[in-house]
């Protein structure tokens, strides 16, 4: 193991000691659009950042008869088409869609003169059904209708699910879908194994995404009740995705299953583990919130008018929450960040789902640097009314409190409060990018107000 590592290492080193031009014309992606290759321009390709497939978003939204215009000053692509209309900035990770904010998990990049975006943001906004053969290099693209140019899909059609992720820790696997789908669940024995199969289900971006018969597995070495969890295409049409848990040395095979925000999760922690002893009592009948300041270290967030970084913004506010909740006899505070550093997205939302909390709370700056005159609170949720009841309550505090342009409660698409299991609510306080605001939100008053505010909110959530 370790030995590969060094060797892949080794190799990587060797690959960026070769002088760029040579590898260029190695090996070319393909990209397949509703069967047919696209052309790519010469300097064109596929790229693979931080584990995200990246592809270039003119080749495609042009062949899907999308209108694509690129802003050189701004770095802001557009991509229009009838009701359609999407708005991206070259290194922002949050990208505009028919006038709603969406997170994406990696920023537009621009690679040798060209836009490229991560593959999932095709398939979760343009409702294009994706897939990336990572043997040969070939991502397939399938519009909902042939030739037709595709509407965004919010998964309510009958196109095949897709996988996004699996994963395994604390007796619990977690697939990641686009929507919602009842797996079957069976078992077997010698050894003892828990089949779960996904009905019209493929595998969507994942980095490495098992193809034609083979199998991708999970690393379960720090999981002694589990042998192996391996994951592939069963079958091809309509596609299945099986995986399949080996459990180790139990008598009997014991899950509970549930379905949350498109995650589902299989829960083997009731019977396969022998239950530890309690050795302090961990639930002291306390409630758990978690303070996310965003962003922070190498991640500055957005740039305000004043060119301060929103990181600072999202801890002084955030450091101003966790003073007043730590007086709160009946909660429990754990901030994801105290500091200038950067937890990534997944550890946020790991720390928060692994304590099992009551109440995850993001907080965060708005900026629309091209449109200095917005202003205004916008307070999100994802989907659960619980998440919504939640921003709900905060966000009338928060108004009531500031006294901002009053934007409204929405649902958004943001991993932070998608992902995680609790209420959990994303806070736009004001608009960092309008002169006024900034300097009202950055003042020791409002900073005040705004913090008792979100105290306010989440004790009235939590009936304290
Ligand atoms: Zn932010």
């Amino acid at each position: 193991m370790k030995k590969s590592i060094i060797l892949f290492l080794f190799s990587m080193l060797l690959l960026m000691l070769i002088p760029m031009h040579t590898h260029a014309a190695s090996h070319q992606t393909k990209i397949i659009l509703d069967g047919q290759e696209l052309v790519l321009p010469n300097d064109v390709e596929v790229v693979n950042v931080r584990s995200n497939i990246m592809i270039p978003i003119r080749v495609v939204a042009e062949n899907l008869k999308f209108n694509v215009k690129w802003n050189q000053k701004t770095q802001n692509v557009n991509i229009e088409q009838a009701s359609t209309a999407i708005s991206l900035t070259v290194g922002k990770d949050q990208a505009t869609v028919q006038n709603n904010t969406v997170q994406l998990n990696i920023a537009p990049q621009m690679i040798k003169n060209t836009v490229v975006v991560p593959l999932r943001f095709v398939s979760e906004e343009m409702g294009l059904r994706v897939g990336w053969n990572n043997k040969d290099k070939i991502v397939t693209l399938t519009s909902n209708n042939g030739s037709q140019p595709a509407s965004p899909s919010h998964g309510n059609d009958a196109a095949t699910n897709l996988v996004h992720d699996i994963t395994y820790a604390n007796n619990q696997l977690v697939v990641s879908l686009d929507r919602e789908v009842a797996p079957v669940i069976s078992t077997l024995k010698n050894p003892e194994r828990i089949i779960v199969d996904f009905p019209s289900t493929n595998f969507g971006n994942m980095g490495q995404v098992p193809s034609g018969g083979s199998m991708g597995r999970l690393d379960v070495n720090e999981f002694p009740s589990v042998t192996d969890i391996r994951y592939s295409l069963f079958k091809n049409d309509p596609p299945q995705v099986r995986i399949v848990i080996e459990l180790n040395n139990i008598s009997s095979v014991n899950y509970t299953q549930q379905t949350i925000a498109g995650k589902f999760i299989l829960d083997l922690s009731m019977a396969n583990e022998p239950a530890p002893a309690p050795a302090t009592p961990v639930n002291s009948g306390k409630k758990i919130v978690v303070i996310d300041p965003g962003h922070g270290g190498s991640d500055p967030g957005t740039i305000s008018y004043t060119k301060q970084p929103e990181k600072h913004f999202a801890l002084a506010l955030g450091l101003k929450v966790q003073a007043l909740l730590e007086n709160e006899p009946d909660i429990e505070l754990m901030m994801t960040r105290e500091t200038d550093v950067y937890p990534t997205r997944p550890e946020r939302v790991k720390l928060a789902n692994d304590l099992n909390a009551d109440v995850f709370v993001s907080i965060h700056g708005n900026s629309v640097p091209a449109a200095p005159q917005i202003s205004g609170t916008e307070t999100y949720y994802y989907q659960r009314e619980s998440s919504k009841a939640l921003a709900t309550l905060i966000h009338k505090n928060l108004i009531d409190a500031l006294g901002f342009n009053d934007r409204g409660v929405k649902n958004g698409n943001y991993q932070v409060i998608r992902e995680t299991t609790m209420s959990a609510v994303l806070l736009e306080i004001g608009f960092l990018s309008n002169q006024i605001e900034e300097e009202a939100m950055m003042s020791e008053t409002n900073l005040n107000k705004a913090a008792q505010a979100i105290v306010d909110g989440i004790k009235e959530y939590l009936k304290l």
